[in-house]
């Protein structure tokens, strides 16, 4: 029998969770600090206790997940801890498409998918001195918006990253990546595309919290101007939101437009759970500053279901449980090769 594996973060909860209503055996790959907190857990059936999750590349490790038959699911955890090379080198069959990881790590990767799928996005600044507008600076890969700033002149720039650097929040020599600020209400859209089904399901919507960013929001003007520090967008938790209905459309277009534009570059394309993140405008028209192609943890919200997903079945359906719904089918019919890399 086929059974679910994760690293024990991030979304694992829910996972497991999931997997188990779907009478499949759960293996959480577990730091021995964390060992704890997740024995609490009954529906975990197995630890593989480990000092860190570079682990799961050894052998020791490998081989229980073989011996169990296991699907690895990927989550934002495994995309932080670990190189697109140690990503691609794991002999364990991994959810959904590990070679398009690599495509959301790398940020000029990153933006060439975003624009194959035709969303429309904030403009990227190739220099800090063509800075005319404010800007967000970035780091590579999912560092969850820490270190990460605004800037709103060259000037401004070079002193907040000096200001980051020194304070060791950032080092001298990184890539960092600078994109036009746009302003609006933050959207997360999530949607699972399933290959068996050849369908596309949009899961939900949630918000990121991010501090200090909100944080400044909720002191007044005068206390902002006096404050040098420079706030971050490090995520503390998400929350969700429902979307006007008249937007329905056009996030299943963009969700569409993403899974045929990644069959077309890192086949055999954007399998499972993903996410498109952005911000509405005004006129409600969306701008999109990133992607993942994993779930997310906003998905961990909706444990009980989404209002989207209970418009689409008539049970309880986590993002978790759906994941294990979809490796269920596929080992009933023979098709695992079919929803893994
Ligand atoms: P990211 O790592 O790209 O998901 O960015 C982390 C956070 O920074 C997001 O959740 C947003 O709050 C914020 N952010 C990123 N890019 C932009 C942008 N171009 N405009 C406005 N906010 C952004």
């Amino acid at each position: 029998m086929t059974s679910i594996a994760t690293l024990g973060s991030h979304c694992s909860l829910q996972v497991l969770k999931g997997a188990k209503d779907e009478g499949l055996k759960t293996i959480l790959v577990c730091e021995k600090k964390r060992e704890k907190l997740y024995k609490r857990f009954p529906f975990i059936d197995e630890l593989i206790i480990v000092d860190t999750f570079k682990e799961v590349l050894d052998k020791k490790c490998q081989s229980i997940l073989e011996e169990n038959n296991a699907v690895l699911i990927p989550h934002g955890t495994l995309v932080a801890q670990m190189s697109s090379e140690e990503i691609e080198s794991i002999k364990t069959p991994v959810f959904g498409n590990k070679w398009i990881l690599r495509w959301e790590s790398d940020r000029e990767m990153k933006e060439k998918l975003m624009r194959e799928a035709k969303l429309p996005m904030p403009k990227p600044v190739t220099e800090p001195k063509e800075i005319e507008k404010l800007v967000i600076v970035k780091r590579q890969g999912a560092a969850g918006g820490k270190g990460y700033f605004m800037a709103a002149s060259e000037e401004d720039y070079n002193a907040k990253r000096n200001q980051l650097i020194s304070q060791g929040i950032i080092s001298k020599d990184e890539t960092l990546y600078i994109q036009e600020y746009a302003a609006g209400v933050l959207a997360y859209l999530t949607f699972f595309y399933s290959p068996l089904k050849e369908e596309l399901e949009f899961f939900g919507v949630d918000q990121r919290h991010e501090s200090d960013i909100e944080g400044l929001g909720r002191i007044p003007a005068e206390q902002q101007m006096k404050s040098n520090k420079v706030p971050s967008f490090n995520v503390i938790g998400n929350s969700p939101l429902v979307l006007r209905e008249s937007l329905l459309d056009e996030v299943y277009k963009m969700g569409e437009n993403f899974v045929e534009a990644s069959k077309r570059v890192v086949s055999p394309g954007m399998n499972g759970p993903f996410c498109i993140e952005g911000v509405y405008d005004e006129n409600a028209k969306f701008t999109s500053f990133e992607f993942s192609a994993r779930i997310v943890a906003g998905s961990n919200i909706y444990m009980d279901g989404s209002p989207y997903y209970s418009l689409l079945f008539n049970e309880t359906m986590s993002m978790g449980k759906r994941i294990a719904r979809e490796v269920k089918t596929a080992s009933e019919s023979n098709q695992i090769d079919k929803i893994t890399t």
